[in-house]
């Protein structure tokens, strides 16, 4: 096992900005959330996760999909990076959700091209949770706090260093740059990473037995239980904007003199307007039909189209909802209710 001591982790950002676009978290705005760095000092690292998701380096909120001058008639792409980037700290939640977004965007075995222009062109580095919140529930969803999957190279903190694992072949290429800065673990490194690895993991306390649940939402479309989690809501879709998953998108066009612009941004299934049809109907007119639709989806229509649950228990619509819903308290009450 190999380390990089504290007080060299400015050598090693220096170096990976050297060959890569680096994204780490950074403090904007009151909150913290993935931007591309200059330099070492912006990084913060005293974090449990990001306000926002980090998926959004890869499905921006709002993007151009391509501009035509009228008169030219002539389509311009938006243009492509330039260098590789690394996104450094990416917490292994978030990891697993651009995992399930790869699903999405690769849709009927079409690859959605700005999404995966991005995401083939990124290194994931990702930092194991050794401090969880109150709020995440990863366990519950088949992930923990030290889950590697997603990753390209594993760092976990120990209290003089990191622990540095390659993942996957992108992480090993990574690993030989930086490779003059990483000194081997001591017996008593080794011993510190495996006590604060089970630490972790039993400091998820807020476990959700979720076995059998698609299958049985599969008959609850007319349950009455939906009665019980909507009144609160005030549809303000903080949850879908801030969860790593949730991908919906809406597109238009734009006319400004001799340019259109085509334009895709993040659109939110808590709104009643994304429903309404152009006749006037709404096939979704309530917030219980709403509420409900978003659990459905990720518990029972992802998994019939995709083959796993599309949350991954990081907690963010729990601790940002104004009104308190939490998706632990939903998901307990579908599964208690009799078949
Ligand atoms: S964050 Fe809370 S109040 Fe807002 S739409 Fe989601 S569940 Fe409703
Ligand atoms: S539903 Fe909530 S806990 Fe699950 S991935 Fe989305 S934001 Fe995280």
């Amino acid at each position: 096992m190999k380390l990089i001591k504290k007080n060299r982790l400015k050598d090693f950002l220096n170096t990976l900005m050297n060959y890569y676009d680096v994204f780490a978290p950074v403090l904007k705005h009151k909150k913290i959330r993935f931007q591309k760095i200059s330099t070492p000092e912006e990084v913060i690292l005293e974090y449990s996760n990001t306000h926002n998701k980090p998926t959004e380096l890869f499905f921006p909120q709002c993007e151009v999909l391509f501009e035509v001058d009228l008169k030219e008639n002539i389509p311009e792409q938006p243009p492509k990076p330039d260098k590789p980037v690394i996104v450094f700290g990416i917490r292994p939640c978030d990891a697993r959700s651009l995992q399930i977004l790869d699903k999405v965007f690769h849709w009927d075995g079409v690859d959605d091209p700005y999404y995966f222009a991005r995401r083939n062109n990124a290194i994931l580095i990702v930092m194991g949770c050794t401090e969880p919140r109150s709020t995440c529930f990863c366990t519950s969803v088949g992930s923990g706090p030290m889950d590697h999957n997603g990753a390209d190279l594993f760092l976990t903190e120990l209290p003089e260093a990191y622990a540095i694992e390659p993942v996957s072949e992108k992480g090993k290429a990574v690993f030989e740059q930086v490779n003059d800065l990483l000194e081997d673990a001591t017996e008593g490194e080794l011993k510190s990473l495996a006590e604060l690895t089970r630490r972790a993991e039993q400091m998820i306390d807020s476990e959700v037995n979720l076995n059998g649940l698609s299958d049985k939402l599969r008959g609850m479309f007319d349950h009455p239980v939906w009665d019980e989690f909507h009144l609160s809501c005030i549809g303000c879709g903080t949850c879908t904007y801030l969860c790593p998953t949730c991908h919906c998108f809406d597109i238009l066009d734009e006319k400004k003199g001799n340019y259109v612009r085509r334009i895709r941004f993040w659109d939110c299934c808590m709104y009643p307007y994304f429903t309404l049809q152009s006749s006037g109907h709404n096939p979704r007119p309530t917030q219980k039909q709403r509420v409900r639709q978003r659990v459905m989806h990720k518990f029972q229509y992802f998994v019939e189209n995709f083959g796993e649950i599309a949350c991954v228990g990081c907690g963010r619509c729990i601790l940002n909802c104004p009104v308190n819903l939490d998706i632990r308290s939903i998901l307990k009450r579908l599964m208690e209710v009799k078949g």
